[in-house]
């Protein structure tokens, strides 16, 4: 179902406009439980061609290091990948109906960066049968997919047992965490060696090397050792082609801090000193007055049971001026905020020091951002570092645009909203809202509070990302109700953060539920925060005159808010409780609220929901295609411009990116 084409103004357009409106189809495919969108990059054309050329080299720079991902998910990844690719472009029948099977299932490849669901986590099975991929194997090139015949016998059991390999990142407790887990961050590592083995390479000094960041763990004969991620070490030709764009980039970089950020970045891939890295990530978050900004390398620790090594991912990214303003305020008073926040003093910080935020557009995803991709992000990770140096911290704004404008009309909020009054009041609210909470999430929820001496992030162990997550969530529903926020201009009025305090709490207690199967528990740490932030606030809500409520009207299960102002008092008092949680690093309290909040689903709740869910024919998560971009250059080879191009499909964009950018040997 294709829908949503909206027209932008001439400017945006290359491809031989002729100067009239160029559309850009928002909704580009849709298969299983996905869809693919497309971004616009408003004001690309606005740039300076230095700013252009410096968004350039940084987006290849991102796409070389797509490959590295793959590996990182699991290590049959990229002889799948390549095996499958192979047979897409080989195979001579392009009407069976088991090759269309299997272009499904690679779609479906390519959008996980892997065989693993990219929010589940659980391992997807192919619907073709066995014996026609076995058939079709003799389709694939074994020069381009760098395997023999016998590896065959590998594969199989890897697509098609359900029992191998099934989980990418499990949490469940009571079982060793690595060797149920088919990620590729630890091999032939027990839980208890890995967690032993970092314990006592833990830096405890007051700045700390964020030891196995960019490391796998591996035993060999018996003996534990590192594998570095760096150029002559692992993922060299992904890294190596890293830099080389990288080179280029400082090139043309905006200014002296820009250009030490950039050469930072490249000693680190060259070294792997993590003492390097922390180098980079300092200068990183001083670089304030670039209007181009980027992430490029080991940075989210979700992908790893035990949260230590960083998945790779890259965003190219330069300010949009006129909503910066909006956050920049939220910044300009983050004091303010952290002192009137309804937490125990002892966890405040006395002085909350450069909380930076602003919003952007991005201009490429890539790696752990691609397809799917988040609406802001919090960098860096290390705490030391946020408290000395502070953090930046982004809303991507034309990300959530594309998917307001993708979603336009859908029905959605019709079937689950309780009545037309929260579905125009969200209607009306809804996009200003949710940006405000993702910025108060990310430039001031993240940012506030501490750590009393001693604790450390990694005291919650498998709970702290959930935990840390509703931190920054409530913080954010928290103040999106505070007269402050009118105050400041932020919102218009005393009734739009209705609108994002109903929306959160049917999403937490139901409407996410759409992305989990019948039977299945929630394992990611968004989803778990959302629904231990809605099921507490229903499981204490007053008796006799409750804030929330489910009712029941014509037949359908909602939920009902009674009382607004009793609801941001009960979103206060957990976040007093999750405050304290974390500056504690109380592991037992952290794991009786996520163990009785957040893992569990309702299974009469869930049913109902997938139900009615079903009727409306949507794909409950999204991802992207890219903008393509190509240099324009004059007879000397000089860049002269940068264009920018919304065309290319999905599938089209995976194979190229496969065949122009994919440096890494099947097996790492
Ligand atoms: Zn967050």
């Amino acid at each position: 179902m294709k829908r949503t084409i909206i027209f932008v103004t001439c400017a945006l357009c290359l491809v031989a406009c002729n100067n009239k409106p160029k559309e850009i189809q928002y909704n580009v495919d849709r298969f299983y439980d996905l869809e693919v969108l497309r971004y616009d990059v408003p004001d690309f054309d606005q740039l300076t061609l230095q700013q252009k050329t410096l968004i350039y080299y940084l987006t290849e720079a991102a796409l070389q290091g797509r490959d590295i991902l793959y590996d990182q998910n699991c290590r049959y990844n990229l002889a799948i990948r390549r095996t499958l690719e192979s047979i897409y472009c080989n195979y001579p029948d392009k009407q069976d109906e088991q090759y269309l099977l299997m272009e499904k299932y690679l779609k479906r490849v390519w959008f996980s960066n892997g065989i693993h669901h990219h929010y589940s986590e659980d391992k997807f099975l192919p619907e073709f049968s066995e014996e026609w991929f076995r058939s079709a194997w003799q389709y694939a090139d074994k020069q381009q997919t760098q395997l023999s015949d016998s590896d065959l016998e590998t594969l199989i059991p890897v697509m098609f047992d359900p029992a191998v390999l099934n989980k990418k990142v499990n949490q469940a407790s009571g079982v060793d965490l690595l060797l149920t887990s088919a990620c590729n961050y630890y091999q032939d590592v027990t839980q208890a060696e890995a967690e032993a083995y970092y314990k006592a390479h833990r830096d405890n000094s007051a700045e700390p090397l964020w030891n196995g960041l960019n490391a796998q763990l591996v035993k060999r004969n018996g003996v534990l050792e590192e594998r570095t991620y760096k150029v002559g070490g692992l993922y060299s030709d992904a890294l190596e082609k890293v830099v080389y764009w990288l080179e280029k980039a400082k090139g043309v970089a905006e200014n002296e801090q820009q250009q030490s950020v950039i050469q930072k970045l490249i000693d680190f891939n060259l070294t792997g000193d993590l003492k390097t890295f922390n180098e980079y990530a300092i200068a990183w978050v001083k670089d304030l007055d670039s209007r181009v900004d980027f992430v490029n390398g080991f940075t989210e620790v979700y992908g790893d049971p035990l949260g230590i090594t960083g998945a790779w991912e890259s965003m190219v990214n330069f300010k949009n001026l006129e909503a910066t303003k909006r956050t920049k305020c939220l910044a300009d008073n983050a004091q303010w905020f952290e002192d009137n926040s309804p937490t125990d003093p002892a966890y405040k910080k006395g002085e909350v020091k450069g909380v930076s935020a602003k919003v952007i557009n991005a201009a490429i995803l890539g790696g752990d951002c691609y397809p799917s991709t988040p609406i802001g992000i919090n960098l860096p990770n290390a705490n030391w570092i946020r408290k000395e140096y502070g953090s930046k911290s982004v809303t991507i704004e034309n990300i959530t645009d594309a998917y307001a404008k993708a979603a336009e009309g859908n029905g959605f909020n019709e079937e689950f909203m309780y009545s037309e009054e929260e579905v125009k009041l969200y209607r009306k609210y809804g996009v200003l809202t949710d940006n405000c909470h993702t910025d108060l999430h990310e430039c001031l929820g993240h940012g506030s509070g501490k750590l009393l001496a001693g604790v450390t992030k990694d005291d919650l162990k498998e709970h702290g990302s959930t935990i840390e997550e509703a931190r920054a969530d409530l913080f954010g529903l928290y103040y999106i109700a505070d007269p402050k926020m009118v105050e400041l201009g932020i919102l218009p009025n005393k009734e739009a953060y209705k609108a994002e305090y109903y929306k959160q709490m049917m999403n937490g207690a139901m409407t996410q539920l759409v992305r989990i199967e019948p039977g299945k528990d929630i394992e990611e740490a968004h989803m778990r925060n959302r629904q231990l932030i809605a099921n507490w606030v229903l499981e204490h809500c007053d008796e006799e005159n409750p804030e929330v409520e489910w009712v029941r009207k014509d037949g359908k299960l909602y939920l009902r808010v009674n009382d607004y102002e009793g609801l941001r008092k009960l979103y206060g008092q957990l976040l007093a409780i999750i405050q304290q949680v974390t500056s504690t690093g109380d592991y037992d309290m952290a794991k009786e609220l996520v163990e009785t909040y957040a893992v569990k689903v309702d299974p009469k709740v869930h049913r109902e929901v997938l139900e009615r869910y079903q009727k409306l024919d949507l794909a409950p998560y999204k991802g992207f295609v890219n903008p393509v971009y190509t240099p324009v250059t004059d007879v000397a080879g000089n860049i002269t411009d940068i264009k920018i191009d919304y065309t290319e499909g999905y599938a089209e964009q995976h194979l190229r990116y496969s065949r122009d950018y994919s440096p890494l040997p099947t097996f790492n």
